[in-house]
C-alpha cells in the first residue's frame, strides 16, 4: 500500500504538500472545502495551479478528497436531498480541477429501511456522475461505516447493492476504513478471521472496486457500532490486525491514509509504526 494521511489544507489547498512531506506521507486525503458549509467558496485559479504544480514536483499520490459529512444521499428530505446531490457535483468539480484521483463519501442514513436507502442512494449518483459529465476523471469512492443509527455502509452488501444498482458503477469504487470495520463488527484480528472478512469483502465487491483505505485504530470495541478513531496501536484493534491489511498483496500500491485524532502531531510516528509493520 501508498502510506498517507488525511493533511490539512489551511492557508489553501496546495499547502497540503510541504505538510504531507513533512510527517513522510506518500499519498493523502485532503478536504477541498470547509466540512461545515454547503456553499464553500470556490477554488481560486492560482490555488489549482499551485496544487497541480505541486503535485507534479512532488509525485504525492493518489490522492483522494473527502466530501462534506453533511451529505446524506439517502435522506428522505427533499431540501437535504438537493442540497447533498449540490455539494457532491461540486465536490467531483473541485477533485477533476485539482487532478485528485478519488472522492470519499458516507453512503449515508434513512429511518427508511437499507432496500429504500441503497436505491436513493444509487439513483442520486447517477444524477452526480450525468451532472459531471463523461469529462470527469476522478472516481466516487463509497466508505464503509460503523453503523451507527440507521447508517448505511455497515455490511459490505450495502456498498455492493449500491454500485450495482448505479447506472455508471464504472465510475465507483469502494473505500474500506479499519476502525469503521471492526465497530461493525468485521472481527479480524486473527489470521482466520482476517480470512474470512476479507474473502467476503470480495465476493461482495470485486477486488479492483477495492481502491482505498483509511488505517485507523478504535476507541470503541468489536462491533460497537460506534464510529471513534484512535491513534495507530493506541485502540481495541492494536497493531498486528493492521498488519494483516498492509501486507495483503491484493491490496499492494492503494493509497491507504491515516485519519488519527492527533493529525500531524503524531502522523510521522504512526507512519514509521506501519511501515515497521511491512514484511
Ligand atoms: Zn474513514
Amino acid at each position: 500500500m501508498r502510506l498517507g494521511a488525511h493533511i490539512s489544507t489551511a492557508g489553501g489547498v496546495s499547502k497540503a504538500f510541504a505538510r504531507a512531506l513533512e510527517v513522510t506521507a506518500d499519498c493523502m486525503q485532503i478536504f477541498t472545502r470547509n466540512q461545515r458549509q454547503w456553499v464553500p467558496k470556490p477554488l481560486a485559479e492560482e490555488e489549482i495551479g499551485a496544487f497541480r504544480s505541486r503535485h507534479q514536483e512532488t509525485g504525492l499520490g493518489p490522492n483522494m478528497s473527502h466530501c462534506s459529512y453533511l451529505v446524506n444521499l439517502a435522506t428522505p428530505d427533499a431540501e437535504l436531498e438537493k442540497k447533498s446531490v449540490d455539494a457532491m457535483v461540486d465536490e467531483v468539480r473541485r477533485a477533476d480541477a485539482l487532478g485528485l484521483e478519488y472522492i470519499v463519501f458516507r453512503p449515508g442514513s434513512t429511518p427508511d429501511g437499507v432496500a429504500v436507502g441503497v436505491a436513493r442512494v444509487a439513483r442520486r449518483l447517477d444524477r452526480i456522475i450525468e451532472e459531471t459529465g463523461d469529462g470527469s476523471t476522478t472516481t466516487i469512492l463509497l466508505e464503509n461505516t460503523a453503523g451507527q443509527g440507521n447508517t448505511l455502509g455497515l455490511h459490505f452488501a450495502h456498498l455492493r447493492d449500491i454500485i450495482a444498482a448505479a447506472h455508471y458503477p464504472q465510475r465507483l469504487g469502494v473505500c474500506i476504513d479499519t476502525c469503521h470495520a471492526f465497530a461493525a463488527g468485521y472481527d479480524y484480528t486473527s489470521p482466520e478471521g482476517y480470512d474470512g472478512v476479507v474473502s467476503e469483502l470480495l465476493e461482495a465487491v470485486t477486488l479492483d472496486k477495492v481502491m482505498a483505505f483509511h488505517i485507523n485504530d478504535s476507541k470503541k470495541e468489536l462491533a460497537s457500532r460506534r464510529d471513534r478513531h484512535e491513534g495507530i496501536g493506541q485502540g481495541h484493534i492494536g497493531l498486528e490486525p493492521l498488519a494483516f491489511w498492509l501486507n495483503d498483496e491484493r491490496f499492494a500500491d492503494r493509497p491507504a491514509t491515516l485519519e488519527t485524532p492527533e493529525a500531524e502531531a503524531r502522523y510521522k510516528e504512526e507512519l514509521d509504526l506501519l511501515r515497521g509493520l511491512l514484511k
